[in-house]
């Protein structure tokens, strides 16, 4: 049966959205069809991360205004054949999109993929309710700073007031022990403060950041502990969501 996941974090600039570009792609290497909806609208980078960004014509606003079909608006990735994106529109507002159109654009992309990720904008905002109530699973991304962790707070609290109960969070930027000057909450700290469960830890790389420059996406490299870090994700994401 198919599924679909929204990405969401309290602070921007946590890693969401270079998480949804590698865990898509690490679901479509292990076999999934993956479709990637970049819902942050005004602010898209999930076509950069994945080195798609001059193949756009149409958008996701496109496609819910129905200004184009669906399939008109789909870039296939070039890393594997069973990924597919969406981007976010440059502009486009919200105030004009209904929870029907999101629900109705998400039924019709469910009979196509295993596996919808909604990639968000972060914060709250009526944007945001919108699209983790159509979902059946929300992934909050985080780092482990204390900044990152009160943001995702926020977002719990909001998630449980809308009765959002399929929750799990994400752990990124994660220094080793031997890096890690001690400053931020302990590991156990912040898992204790989460009301959602853990799904996985993906550590700090700097190489991360240059991958989503030139729009390779990190696990496209497949034999680096990042990609483990992906694939062990991934496969909670098969077995247990
Ligand atoms: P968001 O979508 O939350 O705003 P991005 O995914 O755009 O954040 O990531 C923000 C920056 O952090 C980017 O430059 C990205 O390359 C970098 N980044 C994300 N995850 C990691 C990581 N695990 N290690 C190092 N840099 C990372």
């Amino acid at each position: 049966m198919s599924k679909t996941i929204y990405i969401t974090s309290g602070k921007g600039g946590t890693g969401k959205s270079t998480f949804a570009a590698n865990i898509g792609l690490t679901l479509a290497y292990m076999g999934k069809r993956v479709i990637l909806l970049d819902m942050n609208m005004g602010m898209r980078d999930l076509d950069l991360y994945l080195g798609v960004q001059n193949e756009a014509i149409f958008d996701v606003y496109d496609v819910i205004m129905r200004t184009c079909e669906p399939r008109d608006a789909i870039i296939h990735s070039t890393f594997v054949d069973k990924l597919a994106i969406i981007p976010a529109h440059q502009g486009g507002n919200w105030i004009d999109i209904s929870r029907a159109d999101i629900d109705e654009l998400i039924e019709h992309l469910k009979g196509e993929y295993d596996i919808v990720i909604m990639d968000g904008a972060p914060g709250i905002n009526r944007a945001v309710d919108l699209c983790h109530s159509s979902a059946d699973e929300v992934i909050i991304v985080t780092t482990p700073d204390y900044s990152a962790i009160r943001d995702a707070d926020a977002i719990e609290d909001r998630l449980i007031k809308n009765e959002i109960m399929n929750r799990h969070y994400v752990l990124n930027r994660v220094m080793p022990v031997s890096d890690d000057l001690g400053c931020g909450p302990s590991l156990v700290e912040i898992d204790l403060r989460f009301r959602s469960q853990l799904l996985g830890v993906i550590m700090e790389d700097e190489n991360i950041r240059a991958s989503c420059n030139i729009g390779i996406p990190i696990v496209a490299k497949r034999d680096t502990y990042i990609a483990r870090n992906f694939d062990k994700i991934a496969e909670r994401v098969i077995r247990e969501i």
